[in-house]
């Protein structure tokens, strides 16, 4: 059997190794590093992937999510919200940006913002809500455009575990996660769905406004060369990031659907046991690409089983161990714990299993039967 990883990069580039390291011979010898040639190609290339007008490619996903808000003029003082159970990101640029980030609790079964909880925090200075895809699974966005539509707000996906997902709506017109929103976000960290060897991220929206306030942006906040209009930020794609990022795209269903068939592996071996909750999937199979595969462990010692299967060879972790209201950079007075029942079980009770596109049967039959064999 091949040795277990939590991620795999090293086997999937070789199935890109040919054309990968041709782009990349071609950027060394031209030294077009930023700005080239890739960076417009892999824009086209994924407005067209995604069904959306304008994708402004950035430095990382943070920075994406950082001048999306930029661009949205957002002011210091404004509210927004956020779910309490995601990667930190999302709230460190709400921060940074002098807003005021709200936490609210998650749903058990999706992982996703409650909208129950989202509704309750709506204040009269709340002006943009950002819903996380986390883990692959589509948020519920039907109902938060709805939510924000009532209440004009802003709305910001932060896609960065996403990419690829398909949203269905309740009258079956589809789109693509990250497109729905006023603006989306997301990141090309190399563990990601669709990630380069470094850095890199992306912003999109169908507003050709604030498209080209976000160019202005990422730019330094220049719309004429030396012509600075606002304060904006340094934040590129290069070309040899865009290059790794044009041979991954046309593959990334491939990558994604191989994600989906690893957790319908994981999830029928596991089904039924009375200590493991598998991930559910709301809407149709498209709509999760399993960024990660996520269990709960209920009634059995989480972090015991961790070590064991750590003993085993098999990597795993936990996404993520504390809730952000309790992290010392979020706390807030405002926050109560009985706001945050979910987020706080959660963290007692997630395990993220070995997901990435080229995990093969027998590694997950060992994986699954190392959990049973521990659990009993
Ligand atoms: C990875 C991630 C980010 C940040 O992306 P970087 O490219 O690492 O800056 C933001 N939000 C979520 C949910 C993420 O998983």
């Amino acid at each position: 059997m091949k040795k277990i990883q939590m991620v795999d990069l090293k086997s999937q580039y070789e199935g890109i190794k040919e054309e990968v390291n041709k782009s990349l011979q071609e950027i060394l010898e031209s030294s077009a590093f930023i700005n080239g040639p890739q960076v417009h190609a892999f824009q086209a290339s994924l407005e067209q992937y995604l069904g959306v007008k304008h994708v402004i490619p950035c430095a990382n996903g943070t920075d994406a999510l950082q001048i999306a808000m930029m661009g949205l003029g957002l002011k210091p003082g404004d509210e927004v919200i956020t779910a309490d159970f995601t990667f930190a990101a999302t709230v460190e640029v709400i921060g940074l940006l002098q807003l005021t980030p709200v936490l609210v609790d998650v749903d058990a079964d999706t992982f996703n913002i409650s909208i129950d909880a989202l509704k309750k925090a709506i204040t009269p200075k709340t002006k943009a809500i950002v819903p996380v895809h986390l883990f692959g699974q589509v948020a519920n966005m039907e109902e938060i455009m709805k939510v924000a539509k009532e209440h004009n707000l802003y709305v910001i996906e932060d896609n960065a575990q996403g990419i690829g997902a398909t949203y269905t709506y309740t009258d079956g017109s589809k789109a693509k996660t990250g497109t729905i929103g006023h603006v989306g976000a997301t990141s090309f960290f190399p563990s990601k769905n669709l990630g380069c060897y470094g850095d890199g991220g992306a912003i999109f929206t169908n507003d050709d406004e604030l498209a080209h306030i976000l160019r202005g942006i990422v730019n330094h906040g220049m719309y004429e060369r030396y012509h600075h209009d606002v304060i904006g930020v340094n934040s590129r794609l290069d070309s040899m990031q865009a290059a790794v990022l044009n041979a991954k795209l046309p593959r990334l269903d491939m990558y994604n659907a191989a994600r989906r068939n690893a957790a319908k592996q994981y999830s029928t071996a596991l089904a039924n046991h009375p200590n493991v909750v598998t991930p559910k999937i709301e809407g149709d199979e498209y709509s999760h690409v399993f960024h990660q595969y996520t269990l709960r462990i209920v009634g059995a010692d989480r972090n015991a089983l961790m070590a064991h299967l750590q003993a085993k060879g098999i990597p795993c972790a936990i996404y993520y161990p504390i809730p952000l209201h309790s992290q010392k950079a979020y706390l807030d007075v405002r926050y109560k714990e009985e706001d945050f029942t979910v987020t706080n079980q959660l963290v007692q009770e997630v395990l993220s299993l070995p997901m990435h596109s080229e995990l093969d049967e027998e590694q997950i039959q060992f994986i699954t039967d190392e959990i049973k064999a521990f659990l009993g």
